[in-house]
């Protein structure tokens, strides 16, 4: 059985003002523990102040990229062993911005991956195709190779920790959403491809997210998919009272 999860990607939202009037207004919106693990994945300068703010609530703290080397001549990065002093238990690795913007690849993101591990953090993998690509049909192979290039000569142990997110670029941010069956189809491919990869056990431990403007809306129709074991949020997920709509929905799925 997959614990499901719901992450918050604020990306470059926030100040630490900001962040700790959030988790105030969110515990308020929600009066009660959620049915679901759910994550907050804050800008990094955020990341001490949260790890105090969320202690002892059912919310868990994440970052939003890493490095993967432990110290060095790497001006502006964050390492691991830096978040490892903190509660930091999620890394979001290889989100499509960092891969546009930031020009990170999937060796690149497959390094990442193997230090996160090591550390015992749970990598949320971020894998889709462009608007592009989803054109052309292409779809199925670029998230297969995406996956398999990740997955590379990885170690066997903590495999099954791995999140898997879905998101499809042309969909982030832009109020553009697969339908649920687009996403299921697609996460059901990611599954069956990590079986191949890995073995049938393994891929079913691990939890797939759909992400791409998840709203209050529309979260219930992607949660009753087979192979949705949860959501990342980008937008919706800075709004305390419709992210607290969207945890919600697991409990009644609409
Ligand atoms: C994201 O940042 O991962 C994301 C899916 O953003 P949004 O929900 O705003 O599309």
């Amino acid at each position: 059985m997959r614990t499901k999860l719901i992450v918050a990607n604020w990306k470059m939202n926030a100040t630490i003002a900001e962040a700790l009037k959030f988790v105030a207004a969110l515990r308020r919106h929600m009066q009660g523990s959620p049915d679901c693990e759910v994550v907050i994945c804050p800008p990094f300068t955020s990341l001490y102040a949260l790890d105090e703010a969320l202690s002892g609530t059912p919310y868990q703290l994440g970052a939003q990229n890493m490095y993967w080397e432990d110290a060095g001549a790497y001006t502006g990065e964050i390492s691991p062993r830096f978040l490892s002093e903190l509660n930091v238990r999620f890394v979001i690795l290889g989100h499509s911005e960092r891969r546009k913007s930031f020009g990170e690849t999937d060796v690149a993101i497959n390094k990442k991956v193997a230090a996160a591990l090591a550390y015992e953090f749970i990598p949320i993998i971020c894998v889709g195709e462009t608007e592009e690509e989803h054109n052309e049909g292409k779809t199925l192979d670029v998230v297969e190779s995406q996956v398999s290039k990740i997955l590379d000569g990885q170690m066997k142990s903590g495999l099954e920790t791995l999140v898997w997110a879905y998101e499809p670029v042309w969909a982030i941010g832009t109020g553009k959403n697969a339908t649920p069956q687009q996403a299921q189809e697609v996460m059901g491919t990611i599954r069956k491809v990590l079986a191949q990869a890995l073995d049938a056990p393994t891929a079913d431990k691990m939890r797939l997210l759909y992400g791409g403007s998840v709203s209050d809306k529309n979260a219930g129709a992607f949660l009753k998919q087979k192979d949705v074991d949860g959501l990342l949020v980008g937008g919706a997920s800075l709004d305390a009272e419709k992210f607290a709509k969207i945890i919600k929905s697991f409990s009644s799925p609409q």
